[in-house]
């Protein structure tokens, strides 16, 4: 309420929906203190599966989401695009007015539009009507679109995303039967392989999926079992980082691998099954510098892990070698414990190029578009912006401002997740409830409300749509409904039924027809490169674009932010003549002319360790230029090369340079710590052989036991805080960043202060490459203030504006800070951020105006701000502080449950740091060192536990779980020698070493600044 009051002054006219005013408090609503915060049960809808989310609110308005710790997937995890849609909410550059030809249009003009389309629609039955939807599994949706049919059965009903053509769901129809879909149990297996599939990203993967993952990869004993990951790719993922064994791959020649995979299994467990699925498939060399012997030990691996083993192909490749991936599973004996088949969650819909052809037949007068945006992302050869405007009537629901909507005849604000009433469907099936937290902020209407007009029927008012569906699928009336209903709302989910165990046969006839589609790849070329459309960890498919949090995200691999590039290996760039610098911290890339099939774009190249020789990925969801003006100048538009048939690769790619050269705000040589062994790594049999092997490794080995010539501060608090981070676990997928940066109201500073390493992520994840720069190794480490005891910030600082406090905290007083810097020099891990300019005061195009231009904000932004956290100005340093407003949060809960006694204690296991509870792996412990049952506690005893710069004896509190892989001895090179024997590790971070910590290996790193 007290976010609607203040929001009163920015409602706007246009769709209508039901007045009702706003009054001040007479009596509060149930559970509502002014300065409290207050957590409901929500879900963010995506193409895949909807998100189980609890959205944190204070006084009505909704700061920052977390996942819902009682659904059984995420089990309160969440993931970067999860944190960062709560700035979409926000965002000022979304849609405010209805408008019909660019023109702000009335309630009445709509009311006359609504029933112009059913007179339409009548006397039609429907058949100038088509409706192109998003995919968002909600079932109260699909009821309206089921009473549409009914009511006018002649419409069409199209769902289009860019980057889930839907080739599983066809896959799974051939092998499991018609409406079925699959879905992997990652915790169940101990043996996977990833053909192109990255799993443990945002795109492939779910929450589950990496919990599943890091719930086998755990590993605190020697007597512990750690699953074992194979990776074929054909660019670095971070599912490639968490691998035992990687081999990069050309996408042409994954038909061939899986083949030669299929006939190793056969070979290691012969079945007539698979004689009879192999006896039609072609016979393809194997690709170029695969070595056999690597197919045949992997192969061997699955089939000795028999139903424990998975294997996963990425669900954007063509529908056979999906078919062919299922098949294995199946005969691997996979189906029912590692990969599940459940029915399938979406309903048939016609295909955007099938509904293409209906307004080429010129049947379709009304389009009604939800979602999306087809004009920027639809195949090139579609030409759907000529195609659109064919249609005489368009109408365009969407939040932000876009190419769709500016060729529509209507456009029409739509609301944000947080903002109307919905539900959707888990990866599980489970039914989830999308909640609002807050009252529109404009005159937006949801997909739901819209379709109501359509179908004649007034805007629903409150939940009630949902209560309908949700009344039909539980069967419950009277007072059970009642009851039942609440639950719902306040849980968020209706479990799915338990997933019968099913061991649906597969159909391996139907697949071994498949087979002969599947052709070798060509020869390696660099006159024709093979192309890949991948999606952005960042901006996703676009629809992040205009996320200022998203822009300035470093991607887990790259690190570049603010803009995409082409992805090459080392040797292509050499071959083509290509290159970056690094000129003064700054990435400075060659900018080519990519032409494919006669399109051409200009883009900047990135070379990237670990690609595949002679071919090029390229990230889509940038070069938009009418979604905001975060969006705007940000990259370059890579869907103008794709088309229908080459939607995800493509062959025949040729790149020319243009002499020209662009500056990329690439983070990776900033705040770098040189040469040291920072990242620590042992296999399986080194830890079991030696459990404390992190102390032998560079340094450490020498040092002796640390002393001081000063007393520590006196940490005679009640709590004693720590953190641990499992690098064996955490994957590199950056959701700690953006859950500080929602928590900690950390600004965006833009790509030009990001090139001068003034980003000011208080966390920020470290990738390093190990090994060959073709080939290499990869591994991350989560940096954030290490909360020294002796920490030698506070020693510099003249005024006493960084302290210790007495729990062992490192915490600042920000209006005590002159800014002289003198800590963030000395700081051995360079995680200070100063403020040089006021970014939390100014409007983005205006960042870096001086001190006495006008201040000032969109309003909109400001209410996104976490209360508890001061917002800093210009001329102050910052830092992580272990979520300081968390710890006391927790405290004064702890002093009013305490009552009179004098137990103050804040209990085992109640307070998470933000980046800990979005973790999805699990891999960030926080807690207190005095509490012997504390997770926290438990892990620094362990062996394994060591800290960064150890001999510097600043004795940080914040520490690490040295990194084990698991790799398979009988594979060809494997490396199972990582732990040194004494004092040498692997180099990670030399220059001379191909490997290098921030840097790519054609970059070596420049010395640390700021
Ligand atoms: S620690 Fe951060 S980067 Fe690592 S898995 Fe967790 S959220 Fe991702």
């Amino acid at each position: 309420m007290g976010a609607s009051l203040a929001l009163a002054g920015l409602s706007l006219s246009g769709c209508r929906r039901p007045e009702a005013h706003l009054v001040p408090f007479t009596q509060s609503p149930e559970w509502v203190v002014p300065g409290k915060k207050i957590s409901f049960a929500t879900a963010q809808p995506r193409r895949r599966g909807a998100t189980p989310l609890l959205a944190t609110t204070f006084d009505g308005r909704p700061i920052k989401m977390e996942g819902n710790p009682l659904h059984p997937l995420s089990q309160g995890a969440s993931d970067n695009h999860a944190q960062a849609s709560i700035l979409d909410l926000y965002d000022p550059a979304r849609r405010q007015h209805l408008t019909k030809g660019g023109k702000k249009a009335s309630s009445a003009d709509w009311d006359a539009e609504i029933n112009r389309i059913r007179a339409e629609l009548t006397s039609t039955s429907g058949s100038s009507l088509a409706v192109l939807a998003d995919e968002q599994l909600s079932p109260t949706r699909d009821r309206l679109r089921a009473e549409l049919q009914r009511q006018f059965p002649q419409s069409t009903w199209a769902t289009y995303e860019p980057l889930a053509p839907g080739r599983d769901l066809e896959a799974s129809a051939l092998v499991f039967g018609e409406n079925t879909e699959f879905r992997p149990i990652l915790s169940a297996a101990s043996t996977i392989l990833a053909v192109d599939c990255d799993f443990l990203g945002s795109d492939e993967g779910d929450l589950s999926d990496t919990r599943g993952f890091s719930s086998g990869r755990r590993t605190r004993q020697p007597s512990d079992s750690t699953n074992r990951l194979y990776v074929v790719e054909p660019r670095f993922s971070i599912t490639g980082t968490m691998a035992d064994h990687r081999l990069r791959l050309r996408p042409s020649a994954t038909g061939a691998f899986l083949l030669e995979l299929a006939r190793q299994i056969r070979a290691a467990k012969p079945s007539a099954e698979l004689n009879a699925l192999l006896s039609q498939s072609p016979d393809l060399p194997l690709p170029e510098g695969v070595d056999p012997a690597w197919i045949r030990e992997c192969a061997a691996d699955l089939v000795s892990h028999g139903n424990r083993s998975l294997l996963l192909v990425g669900r954007r490749l063509p529908v056979s070698l999906q078919a062919l991936a299922l098949a294995l599973n199946s005969s691997l004996g996979s189906v029912g414990t590692t990969l599940l088949v459940q029915p399938s969650r979406a309903l048939p819909s016609a295909t955007l190029a099938q509904l293409a052809e209906k307004i080429r037949s010129g049947t379709i007068r009304t389009l009604i578009i939800l979602g999306g945006d087809p004009v920027y992302n639809a195949p090139a050869d579609m030409n759907w912006s000529a195609l659109q405007s064919s249609v005489p009537n368009t109408l365009h629901l969407s939040s932000l401002p876009n190419a769709t909507s500016k060729q529509s005849t209507w456009s029409i604000p739509g609301t944000h997740y947080l903002e109307s009433w919905g539900d959707a469907l888990a990866v599980d099936g489970s039914y989830l409830s999308v909640q609002p937290m807050i009252q529109p902020l404009w005159a937006g209407l949801s997909q739901l409300e819209v379709l109501s007009q359509i179908l004649g029927q007034p805007i629903p008012i409150g939940p009630s749509l949902i209560r309908e569906t949700f009344a039909q699928r539980t069967g419950l009336a009277g007072e059970k409904l009642e009851q039942g209903w609440n639950d719902f709302v306040r849980e968020g989910f209706l479990a799915s039924p338990a997933a019968s165990p099913t061991s649906r046969t597969a159909n391996l006839n139907a697949v071994a027809g498949l087979l002969s589609r599947i052709e070798s790849s060509p020869a390696e070329d660099p006159a024709s490169l093979e192309t890949v459309f991948i999606h952005s960890a960042a901006v996703d498919d676009g629809r992040y674009a205009n996320n200022g949090w998203m822009q300035e995200w470093p991607d887990p691999m790259t690190k570049l932010t603010w803009d995409n590039a082409i992805l090459l290996s080392p040797e292509t760039a050499r071959s083509l003549g290509l290159k970056n610098d690094i000129i003064k911290g700054i990435l400075v890339a060659d900018v080519v002319q990519a032409t494919l099939a006669g399109r051409t774009i200009e883009a900047p190249i990135v070379i990237a360790p670990g690609h595949a020789n002679f071919s090029a990925s390229l990230p889509v969801g940038y070069g938009q230029e009418l979604c905001g003006p975060v969006a705007k100048g940000a990259g370059f538009d890579a869907y103008r090369l794709r088309t229908s048939t080459t939607d995800y690769q493509a062959v025949g790619l040729q790149l020319k340079r243009t002499g020209r050269t662009q500056q990329l705000a690439v983070t990776q040589e900033h705040q770098v710590m040189e040469g040291r062994d920072l990242v620590r790594e042992a296999s399986v049999n080194e830890f079991k052989e030696n459990p404390a092997w992190v102390k032998t490794v560079g340094m450490d080995a020498h040092i002796p036991p640390n002393q001081t010539f000063y007393p520590n501060p006196k940490l005679d608090g009640q709590h004693q805080w720590a953190m641990v981070v499992d690098l064996s676990t955490c994957t590199g997928c950056n959701a700690c960043v953006t859950a500080c940066t929602a928590e900690n109201n950390i600004p965006i500073v833009g790509k030009d202060q990001v090139m001068k390493g003034r980003e000011m992520h208080w966390i920020r994840v470290d990738r390093y490459y190990t090994g060959e720069p073709d080939s290499p190794e990869s591994v991350s480490q989560p940096i954030a203030c290490m909360q020294c005891e002796n920490a030698p910030c506070e020693t510099v600082c003249p005024v006493n504006a960084t302290v210790h406090n007495e729990e062992g905290l490192n915490v600042m007083a920000y209006n005590r800070c002159i800014g002289t810097r003198y800590c963030a020099n000395n700081c051995p891990y360079k995680v200070r951020r100063f403020n040089f300019f006021d970014y939390n005061q100014r409007a983005l195009d205006k960042l870096y105006w001086g001190p006495l231009a006008p201040k000032g904000t969109e309003e909109t932004i400001k209410l996104q701000k976490n209360p508890n956290v001061t917002v800093r100005m210009r001329g102050v340093m910052e830092k992580c502080t272990f979520c300081v407003q968390r710890i006391e949060d927790a405290k004064i809960s702890a002093r009013v449950r305490a009552r009179d006694s004098a137990d103050l204690k804040i209990p085992t296991g109640t307070l998470k740091t933000a980046c800990q509870q979005a973790c999805p792996a699990e891999a960030i412990v926080f807690g207190d060192l005095l509490d012997e049952s504390s997770e926290v506690k438990k892990l620094r005893d362990l062996p394994q536990n060591y800290s960064l710069l150890e001999y510097l004896n600043v004795r940080p509190r914040l520490t690490y779980l040295g990194r084990i892989r698991n790799p398979n001895p009988a594979m060809p090179g494997a490396r199972t020698h990582y732990a040194p024997s004494h004092g040498h590790a692997e180099k990670h971070s030399t220059e001379k070493d191909t490997s290098t910590s921030h840097g790519t290996p054609d970059h070596p790193k420049q010395a640390s600044h700021e």
